[in-house]
């Protein structure tokens, strides 16, 4: 008899072996293990840490005044966000947009990479750093909601007109891909020996 807890709801089941089968509180597939976990992760990671590059880099906003095309990449945003003097509204776009992404892709390389070469760390202190970046995960889908409300207002004004930049693109893209890294991310391998 083996003692297996579903990694998804927690339910403790009473088996024979391991052998796969499906929770019957949650539907989760409950596996011994997610095939290729840490290469999958890395690999996401990286392409993630990629993206981040022409996130920065090229416009996330194409605004359209009077026929006059401008321009803004999320740092000249946020530069002219304190200019107009909305404090409140820069520091949500940089922290969310800049930061956030940053502290995330850092901490999910230095977890895997640790693994990979066996960093001296404490095992909990790893799972602590892990479970703080899926906790921030949520809120860096901010930037983007912010260029969306920021486009319906402005709209109503006819003689403005925004798009999204490539920046819009890679960005969601590069939040997507953290997700999925994260979440395909098999936290038991950390317990490894
Ligand atoms: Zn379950």
């Amino acid at each position: 008899m083996v003692l297996i807890s579903c990694k998804n709801c927690h339910k403790m089941y009473e088996k024979e072996n391991y052998d796969e089968f499906v929770c019957t509180r949650c539907k989760h597939k409950v596996k011994r293990r997610i095939s290729y976990s840490l290469q999958t992760s890395i690999a996401l990671t990286i392409c993630a840490i990629l993206l981040y590059i022409p996130a920065m880099l090229y416009p996330m906003m194409e605004v359209t005044k009077l026929g006059v095309k401008v321009e803004s990449t999320i740092l000249e945003g946020v530069i002219s966000f304190l200019e107009y003097k909305s404090y409140f509204i820069a520091f949500v776009v940089f922290a969310a947009s800049v930061v956030i992404p940053i502290i995330k892709l850092a901490g999910l390389l230095f977890i895997f990479i640790s693994l990979e070469i066996n960093i001296k760390m404490e095992n909990k202190t790893k799972v602590k750093i892990f479970k703080f970046i899926e906790a921030i995960g949520k809120w860096s889908m901010i930037d983007i909601y912010v260029v969306a409300i920021l486009a319906s207002v402005i709209q109503l004004d006819e003689i403005f007109n925004i798009k999204g930049g490539i920046a819009a693109t890679s960005f969601a893209l590069m939040v997507v891909l953290t997700m999925i890294a994260a979440h395909r991310f098999d936290t038991r391998i950390i317990w490894d020996e």
